[in-house]
Order: structure tokens, then sequence, then C-alpha cells
């Protein structure tokens, strides 16, 4: 049976995005709670929540899905390596599919991502370049953080390895650095590239969105597969089968 879905952060662009989505598929939404909105009150009628409001609620909806045994399905970005890891443990008491980015494309991205640092090795520098609207609050991008994760657990470097942007003196480039670069403008919906320079040659990945219903579409698929799963914490890659 179909899900019973709560939208958290229904005014915002994702939420209405879902909202059509869901319309569009003929999926169930039950409840659409935003800002001073009563999230535990709404809760009752749905058996899943999809959260696209601010890192700030993240805490909130995890404590209203598990006191009250819902699924839930994070796309919310924004919150510090610290909070994240604090959030991934409390998430795991429920159903629960976090990703950064619930594009189809973008998740073979970070597959292609992986395949290409093992490949290429060191030798190859890698830089991460990311777009977005003029009105995103957070930088840089879930989906470039998470393909930061992916080039610094390839390449055996930490987080001390990342460089955001560069400016002044800064000396030649290492082969320990990975840059991430982060622009921002207009109403681009999302643009992510992935580059590996070498001495005569370069590689580059680059995904552009320019629809937010891949994101909307991917978080019902994943709100429709975490119903029937066990408490624990899962990513997109789950979702699709591409483990
Ligand atoms: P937005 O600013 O348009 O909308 C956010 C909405 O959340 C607003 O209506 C706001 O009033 C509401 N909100 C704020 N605090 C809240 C709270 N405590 N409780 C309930 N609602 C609250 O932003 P957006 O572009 O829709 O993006 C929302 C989030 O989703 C951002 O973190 C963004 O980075 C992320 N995002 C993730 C993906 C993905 O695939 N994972 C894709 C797009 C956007």
């Amino acid at each position: 049976m179909a899900p019973r879905i709560l939208i958290n952060g229904a005014r915002g662009r994702m939420g209405q995005a879902l909202a059509s989505s869901a319309k569009e598929l003929g999926l169930v939404v039950t409840g659409e709670v935003d800002a001073s909105d009563d999230l535990a009150a709404a809760v009752a009628n749905a058996d899943v929540i999809i959260d696209f409001s601010s890192h700030q609620a993240t805490k909130a909806v995890l404590d209203v899905a598990i006191a009250r045994k819902k699924a839930v399905v994070i796309g919310t970005t924004g919150h510090s390596a610290e909070s994240k890891k604090e959030l991934l443990a409390l998430a795991a008491r429920t159903p629960c599919v976090w990703a950064g980015n619930f594009s189809v494309g973008v998740n073979l991205l970070f597959a292609l991502t992986r395949r290409a640092a093992r490949v290429l090795g060191s030798d190859y520098d890698a830089e991460v370049v990311e777009m977005h609207h003029r009105f995103k609050k957070d930088a840089p991008s879930g989906t470039a953080t998470r393909l930061l994760e992916i080039i610094l657990e390839e390449r055996k470097l930490t987080a001390a390895a990342l460089r955001h942007g560069r400016a002044g003196i800064t000396g030649e480039r290492t082969a320990a650095e990975v840059g991430i670069h982060a622009l921002r403008g207009g109403d681009v919906v999302g643009e992510h590239t992935v580059m590996f320079a070498a001495l005569g040659e370069r590689l580059e990945l680059v995904h552009k969105a320019s629809d937010r219903g891949i994101y909307a579409r991917g978080a019902l698929r994943a709100a429709e597969w975490v119903v029937s799963q066990p408490s624990g914490v899962y990513d997109m890659q789950d979702v699709l089968g591409l483990k």
C-alpha cells in the first residue's frame, strides 16, 4: 500500500516540488508542515516524514519520527560534520534514508567519481566545482561535500586536505590537497564538476540539474522504499540497489 507522506518544509522550493511530483505519481500526501506548524500533531496521519527544511530542524524531525515510530527521509543539507555525526546516530533508531542528493544521475556520479579517483591516483589533481542559485544558504553543497568525502576516502586524506577556494600567495599546489569552489548566482538548480587534472590531460565528470523534480522524485522513491525497511540509516545507493 502506498505510504502516507508528510512533507516538512512544505512552503519551500523543494517542499512544493515534492507536493507536485507526489500528485503526478499518484502518491498520498497527508500533511504539509512548515516553520511554526505543529509537526508532532500532523505526523499522526503519516507513515513517513520527508524533510527538506533547515538543518536546524533535523533533530526535532528525528525526535518526532522516533517517538511516533515513523520512517523518515532527510534531504536537508548544511549540517556541520560534528552535528551530522550525532544526528546520524539518532537517525539509526528509525528507518531513515539520508542523502545529500536524491537524483539518480548524481548517485551514478558518486560511483564514477570513486572509480576515477581509484584508477587515476594522486598524480591527478582533484578539484570540485559546484554552482547553485543565489538563494542557497549553505556552501559547499551537500552533493559537493559527498564528492569530496569520496575523493578523500580514495586518497586516504582527511578534511585537512580541503582547500575552500584559494586567494593570496598559496604556493604551488601539492598532491595532498583537494580544492572545492562554490559559485552562486541566478536560478541555477545545481551543477557539479569533478575534475582530475594531470600534466598533459584532464578528465571532467559533470552533472547539471535543470529541474528540482529530479530530487523530489528520488525522495518520494526513497519514502516508498524506506517504510518497509528495519531501523537504520540508508542512502540513495541502497534505495537504487547500487551497492
Ligand atoms: P527553501 O528555503 O526554499 O525552503 C525551506 C523551507 O523550510 C521554507 O519554507 C522554510 O520556512 C522551512 N523551514 C525552515 N525551518 C523550518 C522548521 N524548523 N520546520 C519546518 N519548516 C522549516 O529551501 P529549498 O531550496 O527547498 O531547500 C531546503 C533544503 O533542502 C536545503 O537544506 C537544501 O540544501 C536541501 N536540498 C537537498 C536536496 C537533496 O537532493 N538532498 C535537493 C535540493 C535541496
